[in-house]
């Protein structure tokens, strides 16, 4: 879409897994997008270990998510602080945590971004912005040296916790303060007794040795009593003075990949938007890893704004439907950094936590206890608050079977495109007609619905629609049952404020 007034429509700054995921739906969405990232190529650092269900269902969306499962192991069970989870089939096409490594998420989100048309720019910083009426004039420095900067319509900060873009913005990230360190590293370990050491608690901190590929484990070390300074350097001595305090001994460890470090310090944005400047993942909130929900929630974060903007750069929808990205996404990680802080007071030593674990164990046999936390890591039951009263208003869509024309269609296979769908199911072709005015931005698909009931996560079984308005990105903007009157000022509604205003046919 750029135009020589612009060098492009977008820039995001930061090529980890956010930036990638977002670019990718940029592009799905026609819009112009260009990727810079101060590293020369991929890091390789693996850091994140896994992903969940939601963000496997929303790369099914895409149809990528084999290229993801192919490289990936599946996981029986989560775990909330190191206390096993159990997954359930009905929830989800995807019912299991995928094991597999940041720096293989990142090579395949970067592939696909290529695929798609984005420009990903290496070796270059943004450094600073100026904001005016119409765009955004981004700062930047390659190899040293000041570069020319980039004119765009905007810029998304996915520049990781350490932000220059939220910085610039003037967008504050309060929260709260470390009160312990944890070391990590990939290394080899000839000595450990077992193949797969999880959570052991000692009267120092905690320590794991995970078996990830053969030949090397992940090893990290939780230590309670000392806060690292934020920019002490980190060593692979350290980590392994670390468990000798921990364990008792370093198991042997060597040869080591990658040494870093994290710790509970929780923080988030106090806005997800300056203006033309918008921020997403560890740019715009971080926490302790527990749990493995931070890659997570910056795809999701990605896959919340990216239709969004889309939208609006092409000027089918008014920029205030930016708002509802801080709307709909601020609660979300707000929620996430709840859990982590109570997930870091779980592991802490003593036997006061001792105790705690055990009732937090005991509590976890039961159904809801297991269903509640597996939602809270997952985020299987979000539910954006949109208009209208329908249970699925605002959840994401269920994966039901549809008989079309074409075969058997899940309802996420519908979604490839990334635009919205309104689906006419049994009794709702009225639905199909007053939408037509939006009928060269919305997908209508007319089909029959193999199952009688849809299955939903918090709810249980609500009965199949006779029609609804699917965002991009899977979640319900609009629904209405077989045995509703035929109402389309509600729909027509929801058309405005989701694709934007009805054009003349
Ligand atoms: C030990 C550990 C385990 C984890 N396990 C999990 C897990 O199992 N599951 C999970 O979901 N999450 C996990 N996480 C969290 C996950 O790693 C992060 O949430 C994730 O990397 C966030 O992605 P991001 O793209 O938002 O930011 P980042 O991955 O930090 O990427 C930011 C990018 O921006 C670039 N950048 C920096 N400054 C600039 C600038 N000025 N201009 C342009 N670009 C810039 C950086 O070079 C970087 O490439 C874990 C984290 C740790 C530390």
């Amino acid at each position: 879409m750029a135009d020589t007034e612009w060098d492009t429509d977008v820039v995001i700054a930061g090529a980890g897994p956010t930036g990638l995921m977002l670019a990718c739906e940029l592009r799905l969405a026609g819009v112009d997008v260009t990727v810079v990232e101060p590293l020369a190529q991929r890091s390789g650092e693996s850091r994140a270990g896994g992903i969940h269900s939601r963000t496997l269902e929303i790369l099914d969306q895409r149809g990528i998510v084999d290229r993801f499962l192919d490289e990936g192991e599946l996981q029986p069970v989560g775990h909330f602080s190191g206390l096993y989870l159990d997954f359930d089939e009905s929830e989800s096409r995807h019912p299991y945590p995928l094991m597999i490594l940041q720096s293989a998420v990142e090579r395949l989100l970067e592939e696909r971004a290529d695929e798609l048309g984005a420009r990903v720019r290496r070796a270059c910083e943004v450094t600073g912005l100026v904001q005016d009426a119409t765009g955004v004039t981004v700062e930047l420095r390659s190899g040293g040296t000041a570069a020319a900067p980039l004119r765009a319509r905007y810029l998304v900060g996915c520049d990781g916790g350490r932000s220059s873009v939220r910085r610039l913005a003037g967008i504050g990230f309060p929260g709260t303060e470390a009160t312990m360190t944890a070391l990590i590293g990939d290394v080899e370990v000839p000595d450990l007794p077992e193949d797969y050491v999880w959570v052991r608690r000692t009267p120092a901190g905690d320590y794991s040795a995970i078996a990830f590929e053969p030949g090397w484990h992940r090893v990290i070390t939780s230590e309670f009593d000392r806060v690292a300074g934020r920019d002490e350097p980190v060593t692979f001595e350290q980590l392994r003075e670390s468990m000798v305090r921990v364990a008792g001994t370093d198991f042997g460890m060597r040869n080591p990949r990658w040494v870093s470090r994290f710790s509970d310090a929780a923080r988030q944005a106090d806005r997800y938007r300056a203006g033309r400047v918008l921020l997403a993942g560890d740019a715009a909130h971080i926490h302790f890893p527990a749990g493995g929900q931070g890659l997570n929630m910056g795809v999701q974060d990605a896959v919340n704004l990216g239709w969004k903007l889309g939208a609006v750069v092409r000027g089918d929808a008014p920029d205030g439907l930016l708002d509802t990205y801080h709307a709909e996404r601020h609660p979300v990680a707000e929620r996430v950094l709840q859990n982590t802080r109570a997930q870091s007071a779980l592991v802490r030593p003593g036997p006061q936590t001792d105790a705690l674990r055990e009732v937090f164990g005991a509590l976890m046999v039961f159904d809801d206890v297991n269903r509640y936390l597996r939602h809270l890591l997952t985020a299987l039951d979000l539910r954006y608050a949109v208009d209208g009263d329908h249970p699925l208003a605002g959840r994401r869509v269920p994966d039901a079977d549809l008989k079309t024309p074409e075969g058997i269609v899940g309802v996420h296979e519908l979604l490839h495109a990334a635009r919205p769908v309104l689906l006419a199911l049994d009794g709702g072709a009225w639905a199909a007609r007053a939408a037509q005015g939006w009928a060269d931005r919305v997908d209508v698909v007319e089909a029959h619905s193999e199952d009688g009931h849809w299955p939903v996560p918090a709810l249980g079984d609500v009965p199949a629609p006779a029609a609804l308005l699917v965002r991009p990105d899977g979640h319900v903007a609009w629904a209405a049952d077989a045995d509703e009157a035929a109402d389309p000022s509600a729909l027509r509604a929801a058309l405005v404020t989701w694709v934007g205003p009805e054009r003349a046919r």
